[in-house]
């Protein structure tokens, strides 16, 4: 049985956006509630509309927001309140993957020199030793060993994300955040990034978190699969259940909207009507509510809790009052 790595916990990151003594302090609920573990070797996907989350959640379960409420644990340590000194030791086994590479690579500095960065920040071998593993890490990732005195602008998004993929297995992590990771790729470049994650996870027993907001790139990499809705998770199971039986009105809804090549497989696409409502002023019992095609008079009052449905021999949890 491959050990959890991560458990998140009722994870909530509650953003204050004003307070004073005329008003009643509000809050922007970009994540609430959430919890989740992750094995090794395991992909876990997070799906959902853009602003459901995945990001802000992805950045506080690395610590790189300050959760507001819950409990992180990585290989069953509490590592909720680490300060940044204690998360610095933990950042080898943790890593996150941008969507712009450029976010983690420093313009200025050749590729090299960005590969050998974590050796120095963690004192790891002499300047032989630091080449030598730069080399090691370029050719890993399919690049030439020639690219370590070159620029990021030098290369193309492919390439690009390949040296942010270097950079975040250089330490080898146990777990990587790929964020978006091949959002901004063509859909070839895409299928070469993901295999390349693929090939580096069976190598390496990585741990990943693979947000997107495109669903079939998630179904492709996801061994279980999340959907996100205004900060919580709506569903969760294997992504071969998701996709084959997705029973949440919402995951419905967005499966139904992937394009199927062939004619005879296709469903009838379901169109959300209206707008996510606002994190900030969330409406009261279900949120999916105003937007729903089965909403009932009790979803409208009462919210419904993430449970595993009864009687099942696999994990299917939702959230939806249609299956109590
Ligand atoms: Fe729709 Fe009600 Fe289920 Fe929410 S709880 S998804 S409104 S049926």
């Amino acid at each position: 049985m491959p050990e959890t790595l991560l458990e998140v916990r009722h994870l909530s990151q509650h953003i204050k956006l004003s307070d004073s003594w005329f008003s009643k302090a509000s809050y922007l609920y970009a994540v609430d509630d959430v919890s989740f573990s992750l094995k090794a070797g395991e992909t876990l996907g997070l799906v959902g509309e853009s602003g459901c989350g995945k990001s802000t959640l992805a950045r506080s379960i690395l610590k790189l927001m300050e959760p507001s409420a819950g409990q992180i644990l990585f290989k069953g340590q509490d590592i909720t309140q680490y300060t940044g000194k204690q998360m610095v030791s933990l950042r080898k086994e943790m890593q996150i993957i941008f969507q712009d590479p450029m976010d983690s690579l420093n313009g200025r500095h050749t590729v090299g020199a960005i590969l050998q960065e974590p050796f120095e920040i963690h004192q790891m071998g002499d300047a032989k030793q630091r080449r030598q593993w730069v080399e090691d890490l370029l050719l890993k990732v399919g690049l030439p060993v020639e690219a370590m005195d070159k620029y990021p602008h030098e290369f193309s998004g492919g390439q690009k994300q390949r040296i942010g993929i270097a950079r975040a297995i250089a330490l080898k992590p146990k777990v990587i955040v790929c964020d978006e990771a091949v959002s901004a790729l063509d859909m070839s470049v895409q299928a070469q990034i993901m295999n390349l994650l693929l090939s580096l996870q069976q190598e390496m027993q990585l741990a990943l978190i693979f947000i997107a907001h495109d669903l079939s790139v998630v179904k492709h990499i996801s061994d279980r699969v999340a959907v996100m809705y205004l900060g919580k998770i709506v569903e969760l199971t294997s992504a071969q259940r998701l996709y084959e039986k997705p029973l949440h009105p919402y995951s419905q809804a967005l499966i139904s909207a992937i394009p199927v090549a062939d004619p005879r497989k296709r469903k009838a696409r379901q169109v959300l009507q209206g707008d996510v409502p606002s994190a900030i002023n969330r409406p009261q019992g279900c949120h999916f509510a105003g937007r729903c095609p089965k909403v009932m008079a009790k979803c409208e009052q009462i919210a419904p809790k993430l449970s595993d449905i009864k009687d099942l021999e696999f994990e299917h949890k939702i959230a939806c009052h249609l299956i109590e």
